[in-house]
């Protein structure tokens, strides 16, 4: 009992909407709560925002993201094909951020493990990165 979902589109900021949308609608099969749809919103979310922020640094190029349900669990992907992160235990510690200036506050992936299951990331500096989910 699996069920899969691949979208792909422009890094642009008005996208991001469109991805927590999608996220939210694939995610509405497994029957979850308010508060676990709302959760997933914003961990997608606050993974395109860096893939368009970080990864691209404002340039247009693609975004992938990757739905899985299998039973009552789901895994997210966001990927992109960017400059990709050097240390990723850093990059992840909260208020750990390359754009200070930017007024960045270092606290998405903080939000993504409070309100996912599992939060893991490969990446490889000018590769890209992979930002892998379970709820
Ligand atoms: P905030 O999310 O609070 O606005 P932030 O984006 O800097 O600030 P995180 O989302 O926790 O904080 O990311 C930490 C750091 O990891 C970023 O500053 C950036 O250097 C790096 N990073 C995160 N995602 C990517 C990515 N997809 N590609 C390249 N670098 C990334
Ligand atoms: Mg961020």
């Amino acid at each position: 009992n699996t069920n899969e979902m691949k979208i792909i589109f422009d890094s642009r900021p008005e996208n991001e909407g469109l991805a927590r949308v999608a996220a939210a609608a694939f995610c509405t099969q497994l029957n979850p709560t308010l508060e676990e749809v709302a959760d997933l919103k914003t961990a997608v979310s606050e993974a395109v925002t860096n893939c368009i922020i970080h990864a691209y640094e404002g340039q247009v190029q693609k975004i992938e993201i990757f739905c899985r349900r299998e039973g009552q669990k789901l895994w997210v992907d966001v990927i992109d094909k960017g400059v990709g992160i050097r240390d990723v235990a850093k990059a992840m510690e909260p208020l750990f951020t390359t754009k200070p200036e930017k007024d960045r506050s270092g606290m998405g992936f903080t939000f993504m493990e409070a309100f996912m299951d599992e939060v893991t990331v490969e990446s490889q500096v000018g590769y890209g990165t992979v930002v892998h989910m379970k709820k």
